[in-house]
């Protein structure tokens, strides 16, 4: 076993995941991991939706290869270049044209917060409003813009101010399964007398990742769409983690059949694990000045390269998709499966397609004590929710069936071994 005591003595205590895996890693391939002593771990968690096509994947690797060594350009600001161009050709070729979506780009600094950040920003200057309304559990981001629309308390506290101009509305299936929360954000946006000032926009995650993986209904987001819209509030779609795929199609919202005003995609959006950032407008939403909103990482071409490869390979027909619905199959299948086999667990199902979770209704503490015992069995797996409380699924979505299925068999080792507390 290699020593953590750099990482212990020199790094800041902010570190996060490396108290939950605690190794260290050296190399990784596909959903395997390997530590810098050897031992190989199965990934369940893909970067936390970072690798939806997998660690290393060779297609993407050998496209960036092919660029290093051609001395293409890797630092360009927002200056025009070959592969920014090459990029943008592709992605409306093979996603916004052929899913009927008109949207300008906007590249922002490379990590998903910088994306609301800069959604956000917009859509405060395009209505002239403050307000912003998100929902509870939502999770956008640790920079202060975004942290005032991320519903968690651990982030929230560590702002040092007060968060200002969101108003909270409860997500879907907050309330329980017969409440559709949208009633109380449809009266108390036709009631003068409710408190609630009109906001710029409305932000909301179709599956929300960090806050439980909970998967909003389709209904409750054409809804959303048609309140929105009715009453001139913008919609900002994160896609940040429900996106590229995650949910079976390449937009998490398309499954609703709703064209959201701003998109915010990043994570797997460069497909390789390179930090790269992308805001969606509609083009009359584009009131930016020249250099409005700048950043000196805007354009890493080495992840418009990748990025523009992911989308060659596993986007120009629906042959992916058609492949991560039948992953999706067998996750549900198992995932049923357990749910029947232990029933004094009382284990509930969250999520839809590959972004899926399961709690133990009772015992917060459960799904932690099973990530746990997995990562003893080797295999990576992270929870979500507010009290951790949800052991979440977010494999590559390139994962062959059979790891699959052995991370499902060693999950269900760990189910039997880990009883829920008061069981
Ligand atoms: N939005 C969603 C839905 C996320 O899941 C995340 C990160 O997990 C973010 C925003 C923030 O992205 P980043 O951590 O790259 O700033």
């Amino acid at each position: 076993m290699t020593s953590l005591e750099i990482f212990d003595r020199l790094e800041s205590d902010v570190r996060g995941y490396i108290r939950s895996f605690p190794v260290e890693l050296s190399s990784a391939t596909g959903t395997t991991i390997v530590g810098a002593d050897g031992t190989e771990y199965l990934d369940f968690f893909a970067g936390a939706g970072v690798l939806n096509y997998g660690h290393n994947n060779p297609v993407l690797k050998q496209a960036l290869i092919d660029y290093i060594s051609q001395d293409g350009i890797t630092h360009g600001l927002d200056l025009a270049t070959t592969a920014k161009r090459e990029f943008m050709e592709t992605f409306e070729k093979h996603i916004l044209k052929p899913r009927g979506l008109e949207y300008k780009l906007q590249f922002t600094g490379p990590t998903g917060t910088n994306a609301i950040e800069a959604s956000l920003k917009l859509a405060r200057q395009v209505k002239g409003r403050a307000g912003v309304v998100a929902f509870t559990n939502a999770f956008h981001g640790v920079t202060v813009g975004s942290l005032a629309s991320t519903g968690n308390k651990k982030f929230r506290d560590a702002a040092g101010f007060s968060l200002a101009h969101v108003d909270r509305m409860p997500y879907d299936g907050y309330l329980g399964d017969d409440v559709d929360t949208l009633d109380l954000f449809e009266r108390m946006l036709n009631d003068p007398s409710s408190g609630l000032d009109t906001p710029a926009a409305v932000i909301v995650e179709a599956v929300q990742g960090e806050g439980g993986t909970n998967a909003a209904s389709i209904p409750w987001l054409q809804r959303l769409r048609e309140l929105t819209a009715q009453h001139d509030i913008l919609l900002i779609l994160d896609e940040i983690q429900a996106g590229i795929g995650r949910t079976g199609t390449f937009f998490a919202f398309e499954a609703a059949g709703i064209v959201p005003d701003i998109v915010a995609l990043s994570k797997s959006i460069s497909g390789y694990g390179l930090p790269m950032a992308l805001v969606l407008l509609k083009p009359e939403l584009d009131i930016w000045k020249p250099a409005a909103h700048s950043g000196t990482f805007r354009g890493n071409n080495l992840a418009f390269i990748t990025g523009k490869t992911a989308i060659e390979h596993y986007w120009t027909d629906t042959r992916f998709e058609q492949q991560i619905a039948h992953k999706a199959g067998i996750l549900q299948e198992r995932l049923d499966k357990f749910v029947a086999e232990f029933p004094d667990y009382h284990l509930a199902l969250r999520g839809r397609s590959m972004m899926r979770g399961i709690l133990s209704t009772g015992d917060h503490s459960w799904a932690t004590r099973v990530a746990q015992r997995a990562f003893e069995k080797h295999m990576v797996i992270e929870t979500s929710g507010a009290h951790s409380e949800v052991l979440k699924f977010l494999t590559a979505l390139t994962i062959e069936d059979s790891e699959l299925e052995r991370g499902l068999d060693i999950l269900r080792d760990c189910i039997v071994e880990t009883q829920p507390n008061g069981s």
